[in-house]
């Protein structure tokens, strides 16, 4: 291996300890609940999941979506952490 990639390879594990440096635009994932998989999405600030308490409930939040605000918090932005709750994991 040339030393250009080694380098690489060290920046790229000094990187990784530092997520904060990562910001999310978009992101899609599925989520195992305990009854059933749901898809929840990020776009923008914006929030999404299909299960029935979000889509019934229409408070732009659920369980699943404040799981992945807590599981994402130093790599999302201060909106994307509230996004439909009234508090914020970010110091969590
Ligand atoms: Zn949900």
């Amino acid at each position: 291996m040339n030393s250009a990639m080694i380098s690489k390879i060290d920046k790229a594990r000094r990187y990784a300890e530092e997520p904060q440096r990562v910001h999310f635009s978009r992101f899609e994932v599925t989520f195992k609940g305990e009854n059933d998989d749901h898809i929840v999405t990020l776009d923008g600030n914006e929030f999404t999941c299909n299960c029935h308490f979000f889509v019934a409930q229409g408070m732009g939040t659920c369980s699943h979506v404040m799981a992945m605000q807590r599981l994402l918090a130093s790599m999302l932005s201060p909106e994307q952490q509230s996004a439909g709750a009234p508090f914020t994991f970010a110091t969590a």
